[in-house]
């Protein structure tokens, strides 16, 4: 690791690889045979097709859908998906069910509210949400237009330890901030979303795979640029895409299969996320909101014996350059985001942080 780079344990924008900064900064000045920065093509040229096609190309492999499914590149973070999705899917006399897991599930059920009917099909929050619902507790409803879950909880650090079976309805999953980190199970998938800040890339594009069956309930009276058909049309260049997003974004899906694709990155979130969780649960001194089997291999959670302590470990981590652990301030504790990127060395050194601070405090 060079020397002025911290451990960035922040929930997102997040860390990068490594390679693919070292990479947008060797060609920032001028794209190789372009003469011209990535950030000044226009949309439409030659080059960046060739950006657009690939990182498309790359999102198919990692995810593996087939020609079944539009992959896109839209605007507005995962919380336009809040709004996009029902707009899009929920007709006026259709019920969507939603899987109710934590703070940004609240907010797309809120937002599907604006819209239409919505229908709770299973929720923890009457524990926290320290766990995932199991399969026999979802109330689906048959003929929904689709089923909503968050995949990975990112503040309260839960993640569906696989993604449910839905009785034949197209499933929709916010996978803002999980995606990639394991092969993904597209039984049944009818859309993904993903803003990028976390796992993909750098803030500012949202991945979006809709199946072709779903794409067309677009209604006509929806603003153009917020209709999933309009954008597959035009193959996500209707109005001017997020250039340098996308480019990036690609960078990283390259880094993904180029490092041997979602198999090896599951293997190592794991033995990373094993690494944390056992470190945590060695003594009691840290503890863990989360149960075991919902637990998130990219955001872990942790609480301390007082919300002293807390600020004590957050400020001496900072010192000791592992930076972005305080958890989100609608729950406090700490979050360790262990993305993609995330290097092994980093949990590693925090683990050795942990036992040190208890050692002094405990
Ligand atoms: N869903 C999840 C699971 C998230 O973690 C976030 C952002 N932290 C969002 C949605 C909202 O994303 P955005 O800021 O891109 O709108």
């Amino acid at each position: 690791m060079p020397s002025h780079r911290v451990f960035n344990f922040g929930a997102g924008p997040a860390v990068l690889p490594e390679p693919v900064l070292e990479e947008v900064q060797r060609d920032l000045m001028s794209l190789p045979g372009v003469g011209m920065s990535v950030l000044e093509i226009s949309h439409r040229s030659p080059t960046f097709d060739h950006i657009l096609q690939q990182a498309e190309a790359d999102a198919r492999r990692l995810a593996g859908v087939s020609d079944d499914y539009h992959v896109l590149f839209l605007q507005g973070g995962a919380s336009l998906q809040f709004a996009m999705v029902p707009l899009n899917l929920l007709g006026p006399d259709a019920v969507a069910d939603y899987v109710l897991t934590g703070s940004w599930a609240k907010k797309a059920v809120r937002e599907a509210q604006q819209f239409g009917q919505v229908h709770i099909a299973a929720t923890t929050e009457d524990e926290a949400f320290s766990r995932i619902p199991r399969a026999e507790e979802l109330e689906l409803t048959p003929g929904a237009a689709y089923l909503h879950v968050t995949s990975n909880n990112t503040i309260v650090g839960s993640q569906w330890p696989e993604l449910p079976t839905t009785g034949g309805l197209p499933l929709v999953v916010d996978a803002s901030s999980d995606l990639f980190c394991r092969p993904l199970d597209i039984t049944g998938l009818g859309l993904l979303y993903a803003g990028a800040q976390k796992n993909l890339g750098p803030a500012g594009v949202t991945l979006v795979m809709i199946h072709k069956d779903l794409a067309v309930r677009s209604p006509d009276t929806l603003p153009t640029t917020l209709r999933y058909d309009v954008v597959a049309k035009h193959a996500s260049r209707y109005n001017t895409p997020p250039v340098f997003a996308i480019y990036l974004a690609g960078l990283v899906m390259r880094w993904l299969l180029d490092s041997g694709g979602l198999v090896p990155m599951e293997a190592r979130n794991r033995r990373k996320a094993e690494l944390l969780y056992n470190a945590i649960d060695r003594t009691g001194f840290y503890r863990c909101p989360v149960q075991t089997g919902s637990r998130s291999l990219m955001n872990v959670t942790f609480r301390l014996p007082s919300e002293e302590l807390e600020q004590r470990f957050v400020a001496e981590a900072d010192q000791a350059g592992l930076v972005g652990l305080k958890g989100h301030r609608s729950v406090g504790g700490q979050r360790a985001s262990i993305y993609n990127a995330f290097p092994e060395e980093g949990v590693s050194a925090l683990v050795e942080f942990m036992g040190e601070f208890e050692r002094i405090h405990g």
